[in-house]
Formats: structure tokens, sequence, C-alpha cells
């Protein structure tokens, strides 16, 4: 089985290209199919392409140490801007002299527009200004325009800016969707009004629905812009897996070879690995954090409850070949029970460092494929093996990310 690439190495470490004004970088090393194997710069350092992004929403990453998420392999973290975005969050991020100082992170940050959390609220209202909302109930009513979150977005901070988009529910109809895309134009070409830092680097966001034709379209008019990289938004919203499969497959081809691409919020490793052989580079999701928290974690052989009886007197780790301060540790799938159902934050700890040890996994296996031009082969390999253990009698799961914490059953 070759799907796990051995052990870690260190960063290459080529000298920093990297000077204001000059864009990322980005080279492309090697293709397999459509997958791509890259690198770029930041001012911050090299991220290594296919890459992922641990998501560290309130500048943290939960439950580990910068150091920790580091030593998985981890060369970039998100950060969100709706929840650093108050002003008395941004203040205390000013006073540290902006996210990477505070966060104690010296690599590159990435923050998202704010956008995707406000447009999720009940009460918030869309006009071509912006989009009017309160932080909570009781607080008077923001409105949040792409020149304030440019604003945030540079007293913040990060390397990598988003634009202030609207991400359409994947049931909006064709007229709507069509609408909302002229909109979000037009926040887009606001946004680039905004002088960031200059070690900022602003990236458009494609949306368009379900509809590949918007899609083809929002690609036209972003790429006209000549941005350092791209994004496709608006999927993993609850369209499914075979649905992302078709818009990434659609629009990952119609952007540009030399500029980082990013699908946003994507996903479950096998959302990855479609996403990766679809051609797209840069990802972040909360799923492997999230679902530690929550006692599942990841391995070759497909993701495991802990919480399920059948490891209550197991005494292996999780994956006896996994690096993993839990694994190497030495640390029982049983003890980890135990530490889920007793709420001890230790088990959170060990099951989120495994978890984001076994994501970048992925991705340096992914890379490791694409340099040696077998990545469908290697696709095949992962599905088969981490799909074949999946008939297991008692994965009687709630959907994706709603998992409560354990309650009964020790
Ligand atoms: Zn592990």
């Amino acid at each position: 089985m070759t799907c796990d690439p051995g052990p870690r190495t260190p960063d290459p470490g080529p000298s920093n290209p990297w000077t204001p004004g000059n864009g990322l970088h980005y080279q492309l090393l090697a293709k397999s199919g459509k997958a791509r194997r890259g690198r770029f710069w930041t001012q911050h350092g090299v991220v290594e392409t296919p890459a992922f992004m641990p998501v560290g929403t309130q500048a943290t990453v939960k439950c580990v140490l910068p150091q920790q998420v580091r030593d998985t392999g981890a060369d970039v973290v998100l950060a969100n801007t709706y929840h650093m975005g108050s002003p008395e969050r941004v203040q205390l991020v000013e006073r540290h002299g902006g996210l990477h100082a505070m966060m104690r992170w010296n690599h590159t940050i990435l923050t998202d527009s704010g956008g995707f959390q406000v447009f999720s609220l009940p009460d918030r209202t869309i006009t071509e200004e912006g989009v009017k909302f309160r932080f909570t109930q009781g607080d008077a009513p923001t409105v949040l325009t792409p020149e304030a979150s440019m604003d945030l977005q540079r007293r913040l901070g990060a390397d990598i800016v988003m634009a202030f988009d609207e991400c359409v529910e994947p049931t909006a109809e064709a007229k709507y969707v069509s609408e909302s895309l002229d909109r979000t134009h037009r926040w887009l070409k606001r946004c680039f009004t905004v002088k960031l830092q200059e070690h900022q680097h602003l990236f458009p966001i494609i949306q368009g629905g379900m509809f590949l034709e918007l899609r083809s379209k929002a690609v036209k008019q972003c790429v006209e812009l000549d941005a350092p990289g791209y994004a496709i938004g608006g999927v993993s919203v609850g369209e499914g897996h075979a649905a992302m499969k078709r818009v990434v497959e659609h629009t990952a081809p119609l952007l540009p070879e030399d500029k980082p691409r990013y699908l946003m919020g994507v996903g479950l490793p096998e959302d990855l690995v479609a996403s990766v052989g679809a051609g797209m580079d840069i990802h972040d999701c909360v799923i492997p954090t999230r679902y530690a928290r929550e006692g599942t974690v990841f391995t070759w052989d497909g993701k495991m409850r802990l919480q399920d009886k059948r490891f209550k007197k197991d005494r292996y780790a999780i994956d006896t070949k996994c690096a993993c301060p839990a694994c190497a540790g030495g640390f029982s799938r049983g003890y980890l029970r135990h530490l889920q159902f007793a709420d001890e934050p230790l088990g959170q700890t060990l099951m989120t460092l495994h978890n984001l040890h076994f994501y970048q996994d992925l991705m340096r296996a992914m890379r490791q494929a694409i340099e040696q031009d077998r990545f469908d082969a290697w696709r095949k390999e992962f599905e088969l093996r981490y799909f074949a253990g999946r008939q297991g009698g008692d994965e009687s799961e709630a959907p994706e990310g709603r998992r409560g914490r354990p309650q009964r059953d020790y």
C-alpha cells in the first residue's frame, strides 16, 4: 500500500523570492492528469501545494499549540474575519501587531472576508452597499461592506485575504444566482480599490451556484482582474459530493495555470482527493479539528468513532503506523474513548493532533503521487482502502458535522 508517504521531510528551504508587489511566485512543479504539484511564497514562507489549511477560527486552532500545528507539516492556517472582526477583537489584534504575532504563528495566514458567516445569520439584509447584521442580539446593527471587509482584513494582517462575496444557497434559482453574481463582481471591484498592507494578496472568489455557465462567466470576469490567486466558493454548502465535484471539475480547468487555486471549505478526505484530482491547490475545512473534538478520527482505512463500544477495551493506537503524538505516544483507542466520555480536554488535543497529522500526510501523499505522475493509480488505491471498512455495523452516525458530545454509553 502506498498511501502513506513515509517519514516527514523538513521544508526544502528554498530562499524566499517574495518581495512586495510581485505576487506569490507560484511555481507549477509537476502535473499528473489534472492534479497539480506546486508551491508559492508569501512574506511568511513557502506553501507546498496541494495544501490543507487547518482552521483557526478565533485566532487559534482549537486544543493545540501553533508549534504542534506546524509539526504536522501545515504551511498555512486560516482565521475567520467574522469571528475576529468585532471592534474589540480587531483592536486586540492590532495591539499585538497583527495576527501572526498574536497567534505566535510565523507562517502564512489566510483570512476569509466574513461574508460567509454574515450571510448565514437569520436577520441579515443584503443591499448594493453590503450586508446589514448584528454581531450578537442586542448589538447595534453593523453593515459589512466590501470596503469594510478589506479594512478589517488589512488590520488583521493575514498574507492572503479573500474578496467579499455572496455565497448563495445550493438550491438558489438561476435568476437570483445570476443577479447575486453580478453584485458580487461589483463588490470585487470595490475590494480592489482598498489599499492593503504590502505583504497582503487579495483572492477573488468564483461563485455561480450550481450553474456551470454562471461559473464560467464568473471565472472570465475575475481573471480579467489579474489577481495573485483565485478561489472557488459556494461549494461544500450542503450540495453533496457529486454536485461539488461537478462544479469543481468544470471550474478548475478554466482558472489560470500560473496562479494558486483555492477550494473553500472542503472537506472530507475523499473530497480533498477529488478536488486535487480536478486541479485545485489549497483547501480548508473544520472537519479534522471539529470531528476530533467529537471523537471521530481519520485513518487510511476510513474514519472511526472512538465512542463506539467496540473500542472500550481497545489497547491499540488509532493507527500504529502514524507518527502523531497520540499514536507514536502510545495513547490507546480505549483511553481516548475514556477521555472523551470523561470530558477531559487531553482527549480532544490528542485526537485533534492525530487528525491534523492525517490530513497533512494525505496532502503529502498526493504531492508525492503527482511528482511521480501516478495520481490516478494512487487515488484508486486510496479509495479502495479508505472505503473498504465502511460496511462496519456500528457506524450509526448522525449527519456530518452535527454530532454532539456523547452523553451516555459508557
Ligand atoms: Zn496518529
